[in-house]
């Protein structure tokens, strides 16, 4: 991978300077997409991941990964998408399920743990869907700072119906930067998030983009992910090249 983006450059819309504090980002993006309970969602929409998904995309991270499909509602996140209630979001979820005959749930398009009120909301949307179908899986794809940085929190995760998936960014902190537009020392965030909630008892597994890297790269990070005691494989996703994507990548200078 290209190491070109250590320059520093803006993104016009909210003047992010690269590579950025994620944390201090996070405190800036939640107050923009949560009021009071209700976070700002665009759209509820059946999904083909996991066998068939019913999934609600979000708006707001911590993170402006290049390759983000949903970068530029992450970038400046618009009041113009509705608020909802996490019932809303539960009920919304039901019917989307119901209609496609779906077992599976998950909130996608953006980082759904910001801090401690998005993480509420996203307790309170599953514990609402648990209620009316106790069998449901809900898939928590995170990038895992939230996890990480405060693992205090992950005890509240204990819910048997969720599973986490734990979205990489890099397999070093060269390419976590790279990609994901934080600063380096993020990259071992994630992975702290990953060994506590193992330790918690909860079901929770690496992925990541696998297209950016070579098959060494790759095996030495899995390599190192099981010397971190991060038991569980690591999928390796592909990626969507959609313009956007591309021109983000080109812009960050990465191969692929
Ligand atoms: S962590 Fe996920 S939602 Fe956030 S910018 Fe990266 S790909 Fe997009």
């Amino acid at each position: 991978m290209n190491s070109g983006f250590r320059a520093i450059f803006k993104e016009g819309a909210m003047d992010v300077e690269f590579p950025f504090d994620p944390l201090e980002r996070a405190a800036q993006i939640e107050p923009l997409v949560m009021q009071e309970e209700k976070r700002i969602y665009s759209r509820f929409r059946a999904s083909q991941y996991y066998g068939g998904i019913a999934t609600a995309d979000a708006v707001g991270c911590s993170f402006l990964c290049a390759y983000c499909w949903n970068y530029d509602r992450n970038l400046k996140p618009e009041p113009e998408d509705s608020f909802c209630t996490p019932q809303v979001v539960a009920v919304k979820l039901l019917n989307v399920a119901r209609t496609c005959s779906y077992n599976m749930y998950r909130v996608s398009g953006s980082e759904p743990l910001l801090g401690e009120r998005s993480f509420e909301h996203l307790v309170q949307v599953v514990k609402t869907l648990v209620r009316y179908r106790p069998n449901a899986i809900f898939i928590l794809e995170t990038n895992g700072l939230f996890l990480g940085s405060n693992p205090d929190f992950i005890q509240s995760l204990r819910i048997p119906n969720v599973r986490v998936r734990v979205c990489l960014k890099g397999v070093d902190e060269k390419s976590f930067e790279t990609i994901s537009g934080v600063k380096r020392e993020y990259f071992s965030y994630p992975l702290t998030a990953l060994i506590e909630l193992e330790k918690a008892g909860i079901t929770a597994w690496p992925a990541l983009m696998g297209d950016f890297y070579r098959e060494n790269d790759i095996m030495e990070f899995q390599l190192k992910l099981k010397t971190d005691h991060i038991s569980a494989d690591l999928e390796l996703e592909n990626l969507e090249a959609y313009p956007p994507v591309v021109g983000n990548l080109k812009k960050r200078k990465i191969e692929f």
